[in-house]
């Protein structure tokens, strides 16, 4: 064949090649559909998976499967000199040798009496029975919730929830006891009935003044002193308008402290007893303030105020207090008050207003709130307090918030004029 040929025949072949791939390049494109979003919830469907589970992959090819080699791993074989052999726990201890693990000797504290005060005897008794009474968690102290800074919940409770730290409710402060024709002393204190030998704890940092039977101070402190039995004081680090306070701690069974000892709020000072005259074990508490920072005998029988307005509440629970006056303005003694919740209809609290003896050793109004009662531990919510003044029922409505002091004051309405309440005309 000619040579022009042959290259005429390349060139046609080349050009069609080339024509046919420029051809295919510049066909159109199939049409980019939009990519719409989805109103569907993407398949949560458990049967959609599980159906396709049970299809099986039909047409896959089954995996190889990989032989596991019949021959073990080879061991290694340690060398005798670290061979190791197990030794117990008691042989360890009771070899001697090498390691010795510490004992563990739990002691009790022992009781202290401070030296040369002869009278009181105190043992360390445990407790008797297992509590029966369990009470909810305080809040944490010091709080001081209200708005205006009046309250002073700076105090722990001295006795644990999982024993009895609730307010014996039919004697408390202020009170001379539920029998009006018999009255018992007027109640200085809170009394928390308790086993024997139930811990005692400090409300607050402080020092310890007095660890001893109460019949060794002098009468101010303790007026009346065979009533306390052994008692502990601690004067606290902390005072109120810089007016030192103290907490007393009565007919305890042990002391574990001593005059002068530093302690902590809830440290451990003694144990429930029923020294002194008692009608069975329980931790009376009081709150004192010192009536003359300068002096060393600061804190007496008649400078106490209602530990509860100074104690913390539980959780969930705050504390009414109030003043009860007869139509005159002046105090009402002794006078019943019912705590009635709104909520059940039935009655939560009774209390009775404090008794004042004027006898140089009556108990206090509190420096803040002026009060002549006060309900501890009185679950959030709405109240009727209701009280008895002589022959007439006042009745307030109140509101109990968790950790404040909800101050109420109780008086008969002015009486009515007829002169000025006469009806015009009538008939
Ligand atoms: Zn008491």
């Amino acid at each position: 064949m000619p040579r022009g040929f042959l290259t005429f025949v390349l060139l046609v072949v080349v050009l069609a090649v080339f024509g046919v791939a420029l051809w295919r390049n510049a066909a159109p494109t199939a049409p980019i559909l939009a990519v719409l979003p989805t109103e569907a919830i993407p398949t949560q469907d458990v049967e959609t998976v599980s159906q396709l589970l049970r299809q099986g992959f039909v047409n896959s090819t089954p995996l190889p499967t990989v032989a596991i080699p019949a021959n073990p791993l080879p061991t290694l074989v340690l060398p005798e000199s670290i061979t190791v052999t197990p030794v117990s726990a008691a042989e360890l201890v009771s070899s001697g040798a090498g390691l010795a693990l510490p004992v563990f000797t739990p002691t009790l504290p022992q009781p202290t009496l401070p030296p040369g005060t002869p009278g009181a005897v105190i043992t360390v008794q445990s407790v008797t029975s297992a509590p029966d009474d369990w009470s909810p968690p305080p809040l944490i102290p010091p709080i001081s919730r209200d708005p205006l800074g009046r309250d002073h919940y700076w105090l722990m409770r001295p006795v644990d929830s999982n024993a009895n730290n609730a307010v014996l409710s039919y004697y408390p402060y202020g009170s001379d006891g539920p029998d009006a024709s018999n009255p018992l002393r007027v109640h200085h204190g809170i009394d928390m009935p308790n086993a024997i030998g139930e811990p005692v704890r400090a409300a607050g940092d402080g020092i310890v003044t007095w660890s001893a039977d109460g019949r060794q101070a002098e009468a101010a402190i303790f007026q009346n002193s065979p009533s306390y039995g052994n008692v502990i004081v601690i004067k606290h680090d902390f005072s109120y308008n810089g007016i030192p306070i103290y907490t007393l701690y009565a007919h305890l069974s042990a002391s574990f402290v001593q005059p002068g000892q530093r302690v902590t709020g809830g440290q451990v000072i003694g144990q429930v007893g029923n020294t002194g005259r008692v009608s069975g074990p329980h931790v009376h508490f009081e709150v004192r303030a010192g009536i003359d920072p300068a002096s060393n005998d600061d804190h007496r029988y008649g400078s106490t105020f209602n530990p509860v307005l100074w104690m913390v509440p539980y959780v969930g629970t705050g504390v009414i207090a109030g003043v009860v006056k007869d139509r005159d303005g002046n105090l009402v003694m002794d006078a019943p008050i019912t705590i009635r919740s709104r909520a059940t209809g039935t009655n939560e609290r009774t209390t009775t207003s404090y008794v004042f003896l004027d006898n140089g050793y009556d108990v206090n109004p509190d420096p803040q709130w002026q009060e002549n009662f006060a309900v501890p531990d009185v679950p959030v919510g709405r109240y009727d307090v209701i009280a008895s003044i002589y022959d007439e029922r006042v009745i307030a409505q109140v509101t109990v918030f968790e950790g404040l002091t909800t101050f109420i004051e109780m008086k008969p309405p002015e009486a009515v004029n007829p002169a000025t309440s006469a009806t015009p005309g009538g008939g």
